[in-house]
């Protein structure tokens, strides 16, 4: 090896009150899942997510919540997207995998506590999350 790994350790940095906002979101859309843009910016392989944005024409049933790519607005401040599992775990599914948008994807879990959020990378490799 020539190069040192120069990747960063990535991370996840969540304003409190952007997880509150999620996780009443996730509780009001219950039992269908709920479908969030993830506002922030990334800075040497830290997330920080400080805003939220309710997609447009976006629909959501008990299996399947989401809204087509085209749609979106291009805007560099969207970094990703929070949805809700329901059912089962926060684990990312093959479709969630598929529908991948941005740097991150967080998947919120029943009953949509503080410990219920979990933030994965586009190969479904988990990424540490911190409250700020
Ligand atoms: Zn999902």
């Amino acid at each position: 090896m020539i190069f040192k790994d120069t990747k960063f350790k990535r991370q996840v940095s969540l304003k409190k009150e952007t997880r509150d906002g999620i996780l009443s979101y996730c509780k009001m859309s219950h039992p269908n899942e709920g479908i969030l843009i993830l506002r922030g910016k990334s800075k040497k392989g830290n997330i920080i997510i400080d805003g939220l944005v309710i997609p447009p024409f976006s629909h959501s049933g008990p299996t399947f919540a989401g809204f087509p790519e085209s749609f979106l607005p291009f805007d560099l401040s969207y970094v990703g997207l929070i949805h809700s599992h329901p059912i089962g775990s926060a684990k990312p599914s093959i479709t969630d995998l598929h529908n991948f948008f941005g740097l991150v994807s967080l998947i919120v879990k029943s009953p949509y506590e503080d410990d219920d959020i979990f933030a994965w990378d586009s190969k479904g490799d988990p990424i540490p999350i911190t409250i700020i």
